[in-house]
């Protein structure tokens, strides 16, 4: 048997004026044809998952296509334009085929085409005609629609979030598909929405948290054989789309209608959890002044200005507080400022300036922080994920500068590149072990680096990726939506 794979992993931010472009992929994974399997191997993405299920069933793999990258506003209409082609031409080059796997995202945004991942599957359909069966393994906060539902007969959201379950998502979304092509099921795919986004900071599938409870109750459906696969998707919520809806999905055997309450029963536990979602968090100052009270390390996320969900990562309102209320603190902070870096490597290792801090993209939300610092130390920024849904992956945040400023460490960065744990700070020879203060811009990777004496702060403001969702001036969103309307009945989107 033949299946063809191909990856096209992004999410879109409709709030960040962050551009992805064709280089943006190329610094994390941009491949085709024979030089993907080299590129994939030794990850735990989720292509590498499925490539290595089908493998292991003696499938021959046809690889045509693989652009990853992680988060940020619209991917460049040139870019997505190349993406499509190589990958529907791809595809239909190498017909005849068994079956397709594909490694998406889910939530991708584009100048000009607003659902990216069904206008892709929707031509591949067109193309290699009804009978080929489509698997297709997606993020936890993937914008499903209904086009893409039409398009692919399997579809597999990851259930963790901190996401540790690429690669076996994608092993199940292939597992499926070898199902499908040894006649042993006829899988069908249906989903249900509802108009309302929830915050990402609440959204981890651990402990007690409300989507762990969402994903328990996935899995014993499917232990009760109601369905081949369900997942819940809680959704990239700053989508400004009408469409945009937390989502229940379902996959079974040749039983639509099947699909579709077991789609609905999962859609309502997850609406019925919504207000467990709300966390709650600290302006900058509050946030600050609240870590130097408490015992040990706390780890203060950025949660408006999380490079994880698309913002640009340049805003220093953190940095702002943290020089105003605890300047001789231990502490480290990175952000984004391509034109402070490129000024630190012009004067150099140990030269003492004045610099202008951040909002070098993005100047809604703050004003660049001026300040007085030493130039600690210059790199490259190069470092390999050791864990998430790029584990394995080499990364680099460009040329970036250490700068000293009182008891702060402050690494300016060239780009905003989605942090996991700690990687970054390492690599630029910061260890956060001797910190009071660590500051991160991704909304769920900290977890792992709690524990005895390590604290932890959510900091609210506004930013490209808000907690506040009532707050955003949304120009598409329908009303009611929650939580701008506190409905006691949800809207159906589908
Ligand atoms: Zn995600």
């Amino acid at each position: 048997m033949r299946v063809a794979v191909a990856g096209f992993e992004y999410e879109g931010n409709s709030l960040s004026l962050r551009i992805a472009r064709r280089e943006d992929f190329a610094r994390i994974g941009l491949f085709e044809g024979e030089a993907i399997l080299a590129g994939i191997a030794g990850k735990a993405l989720a292509l590498t998952g499925g490539v290595q299920a089908l493998r292991d069933a003696g499938v021959a793999i046809v690889p045509v296509f693989v652009a990853k990258s992680g988060a940020g506003g619209h991917v460049e209409d040139g870019f997505f334009a190349e993406a499509f082609t190589r990958i529907v031409e791809g595809i239909t080059a190498a017909l005849p085929l068994d079956g397709l796997y594909i490694a998406m995202h889910g939530a991708m945004i584009c100048a000009t085409e607003k659902d990216p991942e069904g206008a892709i599957l929707a031509a591949l359909r067109a193309r290699i005609g009804p009978s080929i069966p489509i698997a297709v393994s997606l993020d936890l906060h993937a914008h499903v629609t209904p086009r893409m539902v039409a398009a692919a007969d399997i579809i597999i959201g990851y259930e963790t979030y901190p996401h540790v379950d690429a690669y076996r998502t994608g092993a199940c979304a292939a597992g499926l598909l070898l199902r499908a092509l040894r006649g042993e099921i006829r899988p069908v795919t249906r989903i249900r929405k509802y108009n309302a986004i929830v915050p990402v900071l609440g959204g981890a599938t651990l402990g007690d948290a409300p989507m762990a409870h969402v994903v328990a109750h996935a899995r014993a459906l499917e232990a009760a054989g109601r369905a081949l696969s369900v997942s819940a998707f809680p959704v990239q919520p700053w989508l400004d789309m009408a469409d945009v809806g937390i989502t229940g999905l379902a996959v079974t055997d040749a039983d639509p209608a099947g699909a579709e309450a077991v789609a609905q029963e999962i859609l309502d536990d997850l609406w019925q959890r919504r207000r467990a979602f709300e966390l709650p968090a600290m302006t900058p100052g509050e946030a600050v002044r609240a870590a130097l009270a408490m015992p040990g390390r706390v780890l203060l996320v950025d949660a408006a200005d999380s490079i994880g969900g698309g913002a640009s990562g340049d805003s220093p309102a953190l940095l702002a507080a943290i020089l105003a209320h605890a300047p001789d603190a231990e502490s480290a902070l990175c952000l984004v400022d391509p034109q402070a870096a490129d000024k630190a490597f012009a004067l150099g290792p140990g030269a003492e300036a004045a610099f202008d801090i951040g909002a070098w993209q993005d100047r809604r939300w703050c004003a660049p922080v001026r300040l007085a610092a030493r130039v600690e130390r210059l790199c490259c920024g190069v470092f390999t994920y050791r864990g998430g849904p790029a584990a394995g992956v080499t990364a680099g945040l460009g040329a970036t500068a250490v700068l000293r400023v009182g008891g702060l460490r402050l690494l300016v960065a060239s780009h905003a590149v989605y942090e996991h744990l700690d990687e970054h700070y390492a690599a630029c020879g910061v260890d956060i072990a001797g910190c009071k203060m660590v500051s991160f811009k991704n909304l769920m990777n900290y977890q792992k680096l709690l524990g005895p004496g390590v604290g932890f702060i959510a900091v609210h403001g506004p930013g490209g990726t808000p907690l506040r969702l009532q707050d955003v001036a949304w120009e598409n969103r329908r009303r009611p939506f929650w939580p701008a309307d506190d409905m006691a009945v949800p809207t159906p989107l589908t």
